[in-house]
């Protein structure tokens, strides 16, 4: 059966393509839009979409009781995941969630509040199958090199940073390798932040700049060699598949799933 959906964020840049996926691809019903933005409008006119009007709503509470999703899909900034995601569940809808900014600690309420209102959460700081083989080959490479560092470059709209992609490679990193090989040196830093940020031991490198999308990578160091896993988004399109393979697997996960991985066979 078709699943009713919310998207939540829905005229932001991941937003927006969340629902022309959903409208033009018709696996699911699209039963609402919300945004704190362009409150009262059409979103089929703001997207320039052949399809039945659908006015944006700014009350996300409000829009559950209206429509009765089975899922809300939400992409809007860190400030208010949170609340955002109390909402959802406290209603008991499951959600798929892209926003990043969740901390550790934030995950450990998840859990409770999904387990509390026996709602299913997929969180997943990546929705790009092929950065979550790029997570995967890398930590299968962290067994054999342990000194590693992680470049991630994003489009200067983001504000969050590192990229919770970049935070979760590294945890997966440190999980995997051996502690970095001793070095005799004391190095100075001559500008402040010049050696990135340390997620224990492992340093990861933010660069923002207009024409990126979302880019990582990731640098092993050995004795006379290095080796460079890499992934490229070139647009928001790549993000898609991995949305619609948790649209479809959300009703299979039990409480709170971390990581797109989880959902792959
Ligand atoms: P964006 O700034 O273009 O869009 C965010 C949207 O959320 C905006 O339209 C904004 O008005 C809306 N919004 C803000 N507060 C809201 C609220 N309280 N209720 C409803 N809507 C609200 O950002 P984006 O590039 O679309 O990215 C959204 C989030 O997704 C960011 O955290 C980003 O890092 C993350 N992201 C995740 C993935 C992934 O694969 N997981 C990929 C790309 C981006």
């Amino acid at each position: 059966m078709k699943k009713k959906v919310i998207v939540n964020g829905a005229c932001g840049r991941m937003g927006q393509e969340v629902v022309k996926t959903i409208v033009l691809e018709r696996e699911e019903i699209l039963v609402g839009v919300c945004d704190r933005v362009n409150a009262g409008k059409n979103i089929m006119d703001l997207l320039a979409l052949d399809a039945e009007e659908l006015i944006i709503n700014d009350d996300l509470e409000k829009l559950i009781r209206e429509t009765g999703p089975d899922v809300i899909i939400d992409f809007t900034i860190p400030t208010v995941i949170m609340e955002n995601i109390r909402i959802g569940l406290t209603n008991g809808v499951n959600m798929i969630v892209g926003t990043t900014g969740i901390t550790e600690v934030d995950l450990e309420n998840i859990e409770k509040m999904a387990r509390d209102n026996k709602a299913n959460i997929l969180i997943a700081p990546n929705f790009a199958l092929g950065a979550v083989l790029m997570m995967q080959f890398a930590a299968e490479a962290a067994k054999y090199f342990s000194n590693v560092e992680i470049i991630e470059l994003h489009h200067d709209q983001k504000v969050d940073s590192p990229s919770g992609t970049a935070i979760k490679t590294a945890e997966l990193l440190n999980q995997k390798r051996d502690t970095m090989r001793d070095s005799e040196l004391e190095e100075i830093e001559k500008i402040s932040g010049a050696r990135g940020a340390d997620a224990e031991g492992v340093k990861i490198h933010s660069v923002r700049l207009p024409g990126l999308v979302a880019h990582q990578e990731v640098i092993f160091g050995g004795e006379g060699q290095t080796l460079l896993i890499r992934h490229d988004s070139y647009n928001r399109k790549s993000f898609m598949p991995g949305v619609k393979l948790a649209l479809d697997k959300i009703d299979q996960i039990s409480g709170l799933v971390y990581g797109l991985e989880h959902l792959l066979d």
